[in-house]
């Protein structure tokens, strides 16, 4: 198998290793990449370093061509990808599909932000002192970035760093996952394409145990980071004074009221429980349904997820596939067996083979239980009655993490109320918590994180305002 190369200060290069990926779903062989040397990684951040000032001078136009660029090679390349994704992540084609399409929006919201990005000005003559003075606000990026990105959107949330450093200025490194660097290497191939300056990109899977060589660098003063709560906070603590973005986990919360349509509700949730195998950071793991629908919601949505397709994910047919590794699965399994001995009921699911742990709904979850508590990261979902509004707004609050929430509900008045009390960074009203649309912007509270992600927001985050003050006008 020939190996894949890495993209070092935006050039393919080999390092003196390799890592091997392998699919999920049935442990083949799927890729063979070169890991950078350390010489190699600081080789990147010098070169990074050195092309800042010529990045962030680069003219608007260059930097939407190549973003434009970037989302017509995704777009033509689109089938090829989504298929790597799911080799190399084991996630169903059909979701790497959406996976892939998103990616070309992304940096098609990019290029389209970046020719609306402009200064302002602003008249001092407001106050005393301020007569014929005007300033002027640009904003500058505040150096490198450093783009580490997770397993489970190893294309979509890559793009999520690279293509608003491009639209700012500001010269990137991206450090990929180790278990799936390929649909990250790709998208390092389509940016070599562009006339982007040396310097301005690289992609490098380094290691987990060498990735300090990365964060601690000074050079790279920004550090964007989607992963796991541990290794966010940790990176935060190791360099206090980078900047420091940190979308981390979730344990997503649902509440279904009344008022809402319960059909619609049912297959929302049982669908985007499980979609990636509940790997999403915002999939839906705890539901709270009003005690007056309860007992006719719940079959409706054992029905919904019961009836999902699981299998080899590359099957054009399968909804649900394997997690990551078998070890996951396990972890997965252990949880839901240790909930059950604890009291609660297996409604659907429950079972594993291999890697694919079957989409399962629990109810009567004791409180303390770590598919409650915890984040699951698997096809699990808890459900449970709640009287009312302010009981069921209570538990989604009961709990460490803080992404997204989402509220069945036709009210107005609950919609606003939801957005005012639940601590999340985003309430999303008549569907699950999972709703992503990737100009928004996007993040957590508590544990899940700090910062915004989503390409305004990022652009805002990996920069600051400097002013100019004009006298004598
Ligand atoms: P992870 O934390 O194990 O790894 C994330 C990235 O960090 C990978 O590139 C990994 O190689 C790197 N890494 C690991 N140890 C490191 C270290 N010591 N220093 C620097 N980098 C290091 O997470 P994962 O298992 O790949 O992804 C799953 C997690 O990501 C889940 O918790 C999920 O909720 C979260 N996630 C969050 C969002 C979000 O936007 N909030 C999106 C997707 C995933």
């Amino acid at each position: 198998m020939n190996v894949t190369p890495f993209w070092l200060a935006g050039r393919a290069a080999t390092g003196d290793e390799e890592l091997t990926v392998t699919h999920p779903y049935d442990g083949r062989v799927v890729g063979t990449v070169a890991v950078p040397t350390p010489q190699q990684v600081e080789e990147a951040i010098a070169k990074a370093h050195a092309v800042r000032r010529d990045a962030a001078a680069l003219p608007v136009h260059v930097r939407a061509e190549a973003l434009m660029h970037v989302s017509r090679r995704l777009e033509e390349r689109a089938e090829e990808i989504a298929k790597l994704i799911t080799a190399e992540n084991g996630k169903p084609l059909m979701w790497a599909r959406v996976e892939v399409k998103r990616a070309v929006s992304v940096f098609r919201f990019a290029a389209e932000e970046t020719r609306r990005w402009n200064p302002t000005m602003q008249r001092l003559d407001t106050d005393q002192g301020g007569e014929g003075r005007l300033v002027y606000v640009s904003r500058v990026p505040k150096g490198p970035v450093l783009g580490i990105s997770p397993f489970n959107f190893p294309l979509n949330l890559t793009a999520h760093k690279v293509a608003p450093a491009i639209a700012v200025g500001a010269p990137i490194v991206v450090k990929p996952a180790p278990a799936t660097p390929l649909s990250a290497l790709v998208l390092g191939e389509i940016l070599a394409e562009t006339d982007l300056p040396e310097g301005m990109f690289s992609v490098l899977p380094v290691p987990n145990e060498r990735a300090s060589d990365l964060v601690e660098d000074e050079r790279l003063p920004i550090v964007s980071f989607t992963g796991s709560v541990p290794v966010g906070w940790s990176i935060n603590e190791r360099v206090p004074r980078k900047h420091v973005t940190l979308e981390l986990g979730g344990n997503g919360a649902a509440v279904v009221l009344p008022d809402s349509d319960l059909d619609w509700a049912a297959q929302r949730i049982g669908l985007f429980s499980n979609y990636q195998a509940g790997q999403s950071c915002i999939a839906v793991q705890r539901v709270y349904v009003d005690r007056s629908v309860y007992e006719e919601f719940l079959p409706k949505l054992a029905e919904v997820v019961g009836g999902l397709v699981t299998g080899d994910p590359s099957d054009e047919k399968v909804q649900v596939g394997p997690l990551v590794s078998e070890d996951a699965a396990r972890r997965v399994e252990s949880w839901v067996d240790e909930a059950v001995a604890a009291g609660a009921k297996v409604v659907t699911g429950g079972a594993r083979e291999g890697a694919t742990y079957a989409p399962t709904v629990l109810s009567d979850v004791p409180a303390d239980a770590r598919v409650l508590r915890e984040e699951v990261f698997g096809p699990v979902l808890a459900v449970q009655p709640v009287d009312g509004v302010d009981e069921a707004f209570a538990l989604v609050n009961d709990s460490a993490f803080g992404l997204q929430a989402g509220v069945f509900t036709r009210s107005l008045d609950v919609a606003f109320r939801a957005q005012r009390e639940l601590e999340v960074g985003g309430v999303i009203i008549g569907d699950v918590p999972s709703y992503r649309a990737d100009q928004m912007p996007y993040g957590g509270v508590k544990d899940s994180g700090v910062g915004r992600e989503g390409l305004r927001s990022a652009m805002d985050d990996y920069t600051e305002e400097k002013i100019m003050v004009l006298t004598g006008l």
